[in-house]
């Protein structure tokens, strides 16, 4: 499996990182990419991944720091792009939920970050929440070469159909393992074409177990199989497909 966004520079694993890594790759989690919020995550992930073969990163603003973001970090940022194990410029986007930053913070920290885009040949990875319509509006000035994809996808089907039009990838998290809040999730899941489907933890948020506060790479399978359960398909061609699409994505071909 391919555990395509997992915040692993987060404190929730500065004490025992290593333990999480070799669990996660006993059950089954090949690769991961680290996902980064900010340009000191950035910094941390790049050096968990010089530790590790199987990790790579992204480089990446968060919605949330927006208000922290200044433009002279997009220097910086085209820097580490450059670097074989930063895979993907993201994460950023939108996100109206809780607004740690003002929308207008938000909105120019994506669109400069969107302005590195066709300077750089990798994918983009994308986080939206309460945030569509903007969301779209700004992607649709844009004319990009690279796949783009919009993680930990919770919308309904009608945002679907807006993502999948635009050939979107879509990134599914535990969150469709909840009952209640993943309803419009869920109903979801079947209508995403098989190639377009890529799985990821999100940790250390998003634990698919109820008991269980922290999430790791290693609960991946639950998402896996969730989604699985829910296409009526077998886990192993899930756990197949969304690998290759994974690998597909990042380029990792070779
Ligand atoms: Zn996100």
């Amino acid at each position: 499996m391919f555990d395509i966004g997992a915040n692993l520079t987060s404190s929730h694993f500065s004490k025992d990182l290593d333990v999480v890594l070799n669990d996660s790759l006993k059950a089954g989690v090949e690769k991961i990419c680290i996902t980064s919020s900010n340009l000191d995550d950035v910094k941390n992930a790049k050096k968990i991944t010089e530790k590790y073969k199987n990790l790579y990163y992204s480089v990446g603003f968060h919605p949330h720091n927006a208000k922290d973001f200044k433009i002279e970090f997009l220097k910086d940022m085209s820097i580490y792009l450059d670097d074989p194990k930063a895979i993907c410029l993201g994460e950023m986007g939108l996100d109206f939920n809780r607004n740690f930053s003002s929308k207008e913070e938000q909105i120019l920290c994506f669109e400069s970050q969107l302005s590195l885009a066709n300077s750089i040949n990798k994918p983009l990875f994308l986080h939206q929440r309460d945030a569509h319509e903007e969301f779209l509006s700004i992607l649709d000035n844009y004319k990009f070469n690279q796949k783009l994809i919009v993680h930990c996808f919770t919308g309904n089907l009608s945002e679907l159909e807006d993502y999948l039009k635009r050939d979107f990838y879509i990134g599914i998290t535990g969150w469709v393992c909840d009952l209640k809040r993943g309803l419009d999730l869920r109903e979801c899941i079947n209508h995403i074409p098989q190639d377009k489907l890529l799985i990821e933890t999100d940790s250390p948020y998003l634990s698919p177990r109820k008991k269980i506060r922290r999430n790791e790479p290693k609960f991946l399978i639950d998402v896996a199989e969730e989604v699985a359960r829910l296409r009526k398909q077998t886990k192993e061609s899930i756990i197949k497909s969304s690998y290759e699409n994974s690998l597909n994505f990042f380029n990792l071909h070779r």
